[in-house]
């Protein structure tokens, strides 16, 4: 391995051009484009620092404006509440919205006319639709002005990383995030003049391809990277492999997947500057974000009401993850479950002094979530594309679930290559069994959805057991 490379500020390219597009294209482009960006912008930085009880009564009124809303206007929500013998009066509180049953994707898939509100006209609103990477696309619909506060959103979560507008920022992306289809070499001119981003694709992410991104970065120097976690972690592992030390980034706003102690330690030593975790998801955008402190994601609390509630399908320390959007009115989501699955325990607070709530870490999806049975403290997840951690020590990752709800397991450090767990039995939602088979696999392929695939074998396979 190669010296590493002083991460430093003589290492990125000075660009006088960033003051112009800071000070004068974007201001100018928000105040067009997204009237509503900087006022929201103005109190979402004013909020951080609210004191708890003013942060929750804040949070309580919008609550109460969205749920009156959603009654008056959605028929989907006035007949669900409905049912459930409840009026917005009877939510008092933020743990009061138990009294509402949960909506699903299958509830906007088939309601999705009945979801829509009544009262937002179709100038005021814009369509968006969820890729298809864990089913069908999902179309919903966004206020115009809550498309300006989620870019707000966005930009004070970016700003705690040190990016802020007129900065470039290499953007590591797969298709289904919207990314477009070959890497660029050379920006388009909005990209140069307001975006800043470098666009480079992970969807056919061969060594040829990341040579090629590394000549783009050396190019244009960005000092921060934006980017899906394994597509990240798959450009660390290539410069790593290939002695590139020379490539830094002062942050790396980290996303869309789960995050292990050991790809953070990569980035940040292949990298040399610092990971700052983010939890996203397209129908609500950030749903929380790491600060400089690093010891947990904080809740976009003043647009978002997220509830982690317990579920017998999982351990007593998980619950499933609800996102109450407080701010969209055309097509409220509330108490959606999104799938995924986090720690009950979280922080009561950061040391950075911000009141917006720590969340508990993401644990992965709940559709994949394999239960242990008989009393193991264990858990194995997988995310949406298959990929998994596995919560125990010393057994490394769960690579994909496959098919036949069969689990392969990357073997982590701890591994001494002759354990022979007993067959983990493992209950999926479906309550189809299936057990895990210990499998050493590399890493390095890429999936046709642009995320990384464990799809090189290397090795014996160790134990295998099947079977539903
Ligand atoms: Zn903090």
């Amino acid at each position: 391995m190669t010296a590493h490379f002083p991460s430093g500020v003589s290492n990125f390219k000075s660009d006088p051009t960033v003051a112009l597009v800071r000070n004068v294209i974007h201001p100018l482009w928000v105040k067009t484009a997204h009237p509503a960006y900087t006022r929201y912008l103005r109190e979402f930085q004013r909020n951080e620092y609210l004191r708890p009880e003013e942060l929750r009564d804040l949070q309580m009124q919008r609550l109460r404006q969205q749920l009156m809303h959603a009654y008056r206007y959605v028929p989907f929500y006035r007949l669900r509440m409905n049912e459930a013998g409840v009026t917005p009066l009877d939510i008092q509180t933020p743990e009061d919205l138990r009294l509402l049953p949960v909506v699903t994707r299958t509830d906007i898939q088939k309601h999705q006319d009945l979801m829509v509100s009544s009262n937002v006209p179709s100038a005021k609103r814009l369509r968006n639709q969820t890729p298809g990477s864990t089913g069908s696309p999902l179309p919903f619909y966004i206020d115009k002005e809550r498309v300006d506060s989620r870019l707000a959103s966005s930009a004070r979560f970016d700003q705690w990383a040190g990016l802020r507008p007129g900065d470039w920022y290499a953007h590591l992306w797969g298709p289904r995030a919207g990314a477009i289809e070959k890497s660029e070499t050379r920006p388009a001119w909005k990209k140069k003049l307001l975006d800043r981003d470098l666009t480079l694709n992970t969807t056919s992410a061969t060594d040829e391809a990341m040579a090629e991104y590394a000549e783009v970065l050396r190019r244009h120097r960005p000092r921060h990277m934006l980017a899906y976690a394994q597509s990240a972690v798959m450009f660390a592992d290539f410069c790593n492999r290939n002695g590139i030390r020379d490539l830094a980034f002062e942050s790396m706003i980290i996303s869309a997947q789960l995050l292990s102690d050991t790809d953070r330690s990569l980035l940040e030593d292949v990298f040399g500057g610092k990971v700052f975790n983010r939890y996203v998801c397209r129908e609500v955008n950030v749903i929380a974000s790491e600060c400089e402190a690093h010891s947990g994601l904080h809740v976009d609390a003043d647009a978002l009401l997220v509830e982690v509630e317990p579920s017998p399908l999982l351990p007593a320390s998980m619950g499933r993850v609800l996102v109450t959007d407080l701010l969209n009115r055309s097509m409220p989501l509330i108490r959606y479950e999104i799938g995924d699955v986090a720690s009950l325990n979280a922080a009561a607070e950061c040391s950075c002094g911000r009141s917006l709530p720590l969340m508990g870490a993401i644990q992965g999806r709940i559709s994949d979530l394999a239960h242990v049975a008989g009393g193991r403290k264990t858990t194995a997840q997988t995310t949406t594309s298959g990929q998994a951690t596995m919560s125990e020590a010393g057994h490394g990752q769960v690579a994909r679930a496959t098919p036949r709800h069969m689990l392969e397991i990357v073997a982590g450090a701890g591994y001494a290559g002759e354990t022979r767990e007993p067959a983990w039995t493992v209950q999926r939602r479906s309550e189809a069994r299936a057990e895990l088979m210990i499998v050493p696999v590399q890493s390095g392929a890429a999936d046709a959805s642009g995320k990384q695939g464990f799809g090189d074998k290397s090795g014996p396979e160790v134990a295998i057991s099947t079977a539903i």
